[in-house]
């Protein structure tokens, strides 16, 4: 059912003054709607509850996240009706910003919970009212990231992209860069360039891969998640102007302007090859937070 979304994937170089090659995989142009790394991890999720017979999807996410409009038209796509739990009950009384307005134009039925109701969205007793409130439903937790996830991720690397010497992408829950690392060979070094700050990442990822190819840093996150300072967006519009490539400032901008630090701190030996994953993101673009 996704066959028809799954578009040929275009890596583009980008020309540096160096002996390194940087290339940059464009996943936000699978689809306009289901972009970047959210179609890997929604994947194996929607076609799992195909076969449990499910017929509702119920996920969760902030104002502006990129896995509910993601999910929204998905799970249009496959036939499901949908449930998006959004953070914040004070949105209900405000007009709907893009990322909520794509999601509720493709059927998502938004409900909105308060902040101290949401921290629970893990929690058996949370989950257990809602499937009592929706039965028939199958459930993708915040940001989609699961085993199902994962499983869906380790696609986005091709057998050519197995002999990249480094592998970076920006990392939110973990999911993506888990997918990734599980798919990597162990001549490779997987760099995650985190939105959020703090530590609590590495955990998180050592619960889905053995292995030990990879690190993480919060050093480019810019104060934390969706946080962003004049230098960022400033380097986001240099970049699209120099190499028509668009970034956003929540997780595809950070890891761009991370690796551009570390190419001027001569962090990569001489004729690295590296490879960008480009995540998508750009539909929250519209709302510029
Ligand atoms: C959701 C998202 C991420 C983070 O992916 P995780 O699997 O949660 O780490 C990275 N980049 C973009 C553009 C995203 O939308």
């Amino acid at each position: 059912m996704f066959e028809h979304i799954q578009q040929p994937i275009c890596d583009q170089k980008v020309q540096l003054d160096s002996t390194i090659e940087l290339v940059i995989k464009r996943l936000d142009l699978i689809h306009p709607e289901i972009s970047g790394n959210k179609f890997y991890k929604l994947k194996y999720n929607l076609l799992e509850a195909k076969r449990l017979g499910k017929k509702r999807i119920i996920s969760f996410g902030g104002a502006y996240s990129n896995h509910i409009a993601a999910t929204a038209y998905a799970a249009k796509l496959f036939g499901f009706e949908c449930i998006g739990i959004i953070r914040g009950e004070e949105l209900a009384n405000k007009p709907l910003n893009h990322t909520l307005a794509t999601a509720e134009r493709h059927a998502m039925k938004l409900e909105y919970v308060s902040r101290e109701k949401y921290r629970h969205k893990n929690q058996a007793e949370f989950l257990k009212e809602l499937l009592e409130k929706y039965p028939e439903s199958y459930i993708i937790p915040e940001g989609g990231t699961n085993a199902l996830a994962i499983q869906g991720c380790q696609e986005i690397l091709s057998a050519q992209d197995l002999e990249y010497d480094y592998i970076a992408c920006a990392v939110g829950t973990g999911g993506t860069i888990s997918g990734i690392i599980e798919a990597s060979q162990d001549h490779q070094k997987i760099l995650g360039f985190s939105s959020l700050k703090g530590d609590f990442l590495k955990q998180e990822i050592s619960q889905w891969t053995q292995k030990t190819n990879w690190q993480i840093t919060d050093q480019y996150c810019f104060g934390g998640y969706a946080k962003f300072s004049p230098e960022l967006l400033n380097f986001i519009d240099e970049f699209e102007q120099k190499y028509q490539i668009p970034l956003d400032p929540v997780y595809t901008g950070k890891m761009c302007f991370g690796i551009f630090e570390l190419l001027k701190q001569d962090y990569f030996p001489k004729h690295s090859r590296i490879l960008l994953i480009h995540s998508g993101g750009l539909q929250g673009k519209g709302a510029k937070h």
